[in-house]
């Protein structure tokens, strides 16, 4: 059993530091308590500081260090003012993206008892739900390809088998391994438009040839625009939602906002041989330097990883303290003691991460 793994860290701008540092400080208190597995850390620069410093966004290095890593954490990257010649913001999250083929966007959306919703939940239910957007192409395959002339505009979807395939397999094999840790019921549905869209026609019909090969996992299927309704209306029902680049674009959003907002919105972004786990929310440049950050997206997108380098390597240790860090991370919520200022305490970011380790060691 393989136990001791490379982490490239992107620290990133704004409050990426101020809640990076936290997050490796917890890891490292989990791996110091079981030494049942290592996690060797290497910072890597990159970001929107480090290209005024010298000119590079994403040095060469760094991309080396992120593909010869098990995995990769990140926190945020960009600020508003600092840009390319061209107007467009410095972002190598999204170069990483596409360096390193992570095809799917894995966005849990997830209640902890106690935590800040705009829904009313009904008696005995939760949001416990995981929307997987492909991250590749799609609509997005147009960036920078789209044409323009006096009269017209037009920018190209493009689905493709290969990553097709890809995206489904991964999405029915989390939720066999969402049904078998009791997270999940067993369900994946295929968000599109393929009532109007042939290139989404095409898309269900390799979501229909990749189930085949899932018979204990049910198949279902839902129009993008009755999604955004339900994930409204009955978010409860769902359990592992597969979709396009554009769509997963705006539905994760939506999540966020079941959610309370950004602070608590982890993610990943997966493919065949590397992964990369970042928070859903910027660099907040407008609270930078205060020390009030929320750290718990970041910490809880350190736990998916832990969870997700547990399920490569056949490693349970890691499966055990990747579910006990997100459930820390549930108590603090729902003891509302050591929260900070965006989701309604007054916690500083230090804070806000002694609680979870004083949770842990609990
Ligand atoms: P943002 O997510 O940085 O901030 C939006 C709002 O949420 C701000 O008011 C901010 O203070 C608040 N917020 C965000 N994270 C928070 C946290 N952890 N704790 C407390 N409050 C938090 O989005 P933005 O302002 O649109 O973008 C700022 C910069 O970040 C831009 O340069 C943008 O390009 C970049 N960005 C990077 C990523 C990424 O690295 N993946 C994602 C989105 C935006
Ligand atoms: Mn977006």
């Amino acid at each position: 059993m393989k136990n001791e793994f490379e982490i490239a860290v992107f620290e990133g701008d704004g409050i990426g530091p101020e809640i990076m540092a936290p997050t490796v400080q917890i890891l490292n208190a989990l791996q110091k308590r079981h030494q049942a597995y290592s996690l060797n850390f290497t910072y890597c620069d990159a970001g929107a500081m480090h290209f005024s410093k010298t000119g590079q966004s994403l040095p060469e290095s760094s991309l080396e260090t992120a593909r010869k890593s098990d995995a990769i954490l990140l926190s945020a990257m960009g600020m508003p003012d600092i840009r390319y010649e061209d107007g467009t913001e410095i972002s190598p999250q999204i170069e990483l993206r596409k360096e390193l083929n992570l095809f799917a966007g894995v966005r849990p959306v997830t209640l902890y008892p106690g935590q800040n919703t705009p829904l009313k939940i009904p008696e005995g239910k939760t949001i416990d739900f995981v929307l997987i957007r492909e991250s590749t192409e799609g609509l997005f395959w147009s960036q920078g390809k789209g044409e323009v002339s006096k009269d017209q505009a037009s920018e190209t979807l493009v689905i493709t088998r290969e990553v097709s395939e890809k995206l489904f397999k991964f999405s029915f094999k989390l939720a066999q391994q969402r049904k078998s840790s009791g997270e999940g019921r067993g369900v994946v549905t295929c968000v599109d438009k393929a009532n109007v869209f042939r290139a989404f026609a095409f898309f269900r019909e390799i979501f229909d040839e990749q189930a085949k090969a899932f018979p204990d996992i049910q198949k279902e299927y839902a129009y993008v625009d009755a999604t955004a309704l339900w994930m409204v209306q009955k978010p409860w029902d769902f359990d592992v939602l597969v979709t396009e680049n554009m769509f997963g674009d705006i539905l994760s959003d939506l999540g966020a906002g079941l959610m309370g907002g950004l602070g608590l919105a982890p993610s990943a972004d997966i493919g065949l041989q590397h992964a990369l786990f970042q928070p859903c929310h910027g660099s907040a440049p407008d609270i930078a330097g205060k020390g009030v950050a929320n750290p718990f997206a970041m910490i809880l997108s350190s736990a998916m990883m832990l969870e997700w380098l547990g399920h490569e390597n056949n490693n349970s240790d890691l499966l055990k303290d990747g579910k006990n860090l997100k459930q820390a991370v549930g108590h603090v919520i729902q003891n509302k003691k050591g929260l900070t200022r965006d989701i309604g305490g007054e916690a500083g970011t230090k804070e806000a991460a002694s609680a979870i380790l004083k949770q842990l060691a609990d």
